[in-house]
């Protein structure tokens, strides 16, 4: 079985109703009046934290720490507004995930043993809620863009992209871009982008919509013949109602900035096509020079400008709307330098 961790050659709430977009500002808290329109939105609780998969593991507790150490060094605390997490309900996960998934999880989660997949993903006690806290954060930050109190935002930790819709993978128990990009459906929303710049191709989100017209798919990600899940070929483009409108880019390992920014324009073209009216970036950090599990060579200066171009689209399209989620990266100072890059360029 291909492994995430230790990679080889693997060749291988809302309780969120549509109502919610059409809400007035004057329905909302009288405290989120003053924050109307505000640039970005960011998640940093320590909730976030308690997705992790122990000491020592790529996926440890100690991502968050790392993220927030630059984060305030920066000065960026100063400059955004903080948005509080709220847990997931079995009701949004569904709108992803199948109820039969949902209670393995729910029973692994109570007993803290075992695996939630072929080998990466260990099941431990709680993590039900730590993965249903995750969802929550992103549908947090979904939630108070669509509402207009951000305009863009970012999570952390967030961007669990290889999770299915029946099964977990790749240290991805419950996938949040998946849950958000379906509430967004419910509410109203034609056409979602999802973009994802982490070295791993986004096999959760991209199958569960392979033949789903209602979301634009742009993927960078090194090469399926060298690295985990092995998906993401040039040659998925989407089937049925969405044929032609999935981009996979596989890249070579080694790719640097200056190979980023010769494909780069290929998604924006891509996305511009299909008039997107929310973005998702999924701007994980384990594509930069360095990463312990994978083999590109980007530097955090990609992620940024990814960021920034995204930005300028959505202003483009006149909605401004973007979600960045955090994704993998397992060495801890690129992850802090990449996320960081991502916000700072949202501002
Ligand atoms: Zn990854």
């Amino acid at each position: 079985m291909e492994r995430l961790y230790g990679v080889r050659r693997t060749g291988q709430r809302l309780g969120f109703r549509p109502a919610v977009l059409g809400s007035s500002h004057g329905e909302l808290p009288r405290g989120l009046q003053a924050h109307m329109n505000a640039g970005v939105g960011v998640v940093v609780s320590e909730r976030l934290a308690r997705y992790s998969f122990g000491d020592g593991h790529p996926f440890g507790p100690d991502r968050l720490a790392a993220f927030m150490r630059e984060y305030e060094a920066r000065g960026l605390d100063r400059r955004v507004q903080v948005l509080e997490p709220r847990t997931a309900t079995e009701e949004e996960l569904r709108a992803f995930h199948t109820p039969a998934y949902l209670e393995f999880v729910r029973e692994r989660s109570a007993s803290g043993s075992g695996l939630l997949d072929a080998g990466d993903t260990p099941a431990f006690r709680g993590v039900y809620e730590a993965a249903a806290g995750v969802v929550g954060a992103t549908l947090s930050a979904m939630e108070a863009i669509m509402r207009g109190e951000c305009r863009r935002a970012f999570v952390p930790i967030a961007g669990l992209h290889h999770a299915a819709r029946e099964r977990a993978a790749g240290f991805c128990v419950f996938n949040d871009c998946g849950v958000a990009i379906e509430l967004l459906k419910r509410a109203g929303l034609k056409r979602v982008a999802y973009v994802d710049i982490d070295a791993h191709h986004g096999d959760g989100v991209f199958y569960a919509f392979e033949d789903d017209a209602a979301v634009v798919f742009a993927d960078l990600h090194e090469d399926g013949r060298y690295l985990y899940p092995g998906t993401g070929a040039s040659g998925e483009t989407g089937r049925g109602a969405a044929a032609g409108m999935k981009l996979n880019v596989p890249l070579p390992p080694g790719a640097d900035d200056s190979v980023f920014e010769q494909v780069w324009p290929r998604v924006l073209k891509h996305l511009e096509r299909f008039e997107p009216e929310f973005l998702i970036l999924q701007c994980g950090a384990d594509s930069l020079e360095g990463d312990p599990i994978t083999h590109l060579r980007l530097s955090a200066r990609s992620h940024g400008h990814a960021a920034r171009s995204l930005k300028e689209l959505a202003d483009r399209l006149g909605h401004g709307r973007v979600l960045a989620l955090g994704g993998g990266g397992y060495n801890r100072g690129n992850l802090a330098q990449a996320w960081n890059a991502v916000l700072e360029n949202l501002l």
